[in-house]
């Protein structure tokens, strides 16, 4: 699958501004971060980004080269702006399409599964005469994640951990349309071995006799924002599937994850810390 992923404005473009952020700024963390996800987690997925750095580009560029490279979907990200009292996520595809066409069920896969995540008000999926979706030949969806205007969604506009959510979901809708087939669950990074590194604490999430539950578990820590990965052990002859959701050398930080972790439902949750 060939994805054009245009994060909004850039360079001399700051996009809508608002409580001390610009848009440009926004749509390019937002991008980059659902990128990593795809590349890191799906199988056969390319990426082309409009820019990858804070860049300026006009709206024909964009669609030029998303067309000459025959990309299979076109995902635009961008950031809402208007009063101050005006809140919540919406998205658009092209005004020509009607509601059966094939664009407006990727539409409503991708509405679903950012609205999961994101915390915002539902505005609805709707349709508009907007160059970056008229122009494009391939399907094409442009994402409005919230009003920088509004205090509540900018507040969390400059969460680094919204944003990673917002891209989640972005990466949950793609998976879904173009059937994404995960990458196996990479091996576990090899755990410090300088004693002048002192202690790691890894935070699990969940222990588990069977693989497939483990990977059960990270599913849902990925539905809801968290990083995770297997880590396997032996006890008493016995092989576990544990599933960490983060490691620090703080036991401070470690135990805010595990707070994070049971306010958003993983009860099952535990430090184990390593020399
Ligand atoms: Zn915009």
């Amino acid at each position: 699958m060939k994805l054009y992923l245009d994060p909004g404005h850039g360079g001399q473009d700051p996009g809508a501004q608002g409580n001390g952020l610009n848009e440009k700024d926004i749509t390019l963390d937002i991008a980059l971060k659902l990128r990593k996800i795809l590349q890191d987690e799906y199988e056969n997925v390319e990426v082309k980004m409009s820019r990858t750095s804070d860049t300026t580009k006009s709206l024909n560029q964009r669609t030029t080269e998303a067309n000459s490279w025959h990309a299979d979907f076109y995902l635009a990200i961008h950031i809402n702006s208007a009063g101050s009292s005006a809140q919540g996520y919406e998205d658009f595809i092209y005004s020509g399409l009607s509601d059966s066409s094939k664009t407006a069920q990727y539409q409503r896969t991708i509405h679903n599964e950012v609205m999961k995540v994101n915390e915002l008000r539902d505005r609805g999926s709707k349709k508009a005469n907007f160059h970056v979706l008229r122009e494009s030949t391939m399907p094409a969806i442009l994402t409005e994640n919230g009003f920088i205007t509004n205090g509540h969604d900018a507040g969390l506009m400059k969460q680094s951990s919204w944003q990673q959510k917002v891209a989640r979901g972005h990466a949950n809708g793609l998976a879904k349309i173009f059937n994404l087939k995960k990458k196996p669950t990479p091996a576990p990074a090899p755990t410090p071995q300088d004693p002048n590194q002192g202690t790691l604490y890894k935070v699990i999430a969940g222990s588990f006799k069977s693989r497939e539950n483990a990977e059960e578990q990270i599913t849902l820590l990925h539905n809801k924002g968290f990083e995770a990965f297997v880590i396997t052990t032996t006890i008493s002859g016995d092989r576990w599937y544990r599933v960490q959701a983060g490691a620090f050398s703080n036991r401070a930080n470690a135990e805010d994850r595990l707070a994070e972790l049971k306010k958003a439902g993983f009860t099952d949750t535990f430090l184990i810390t390593t020399e």
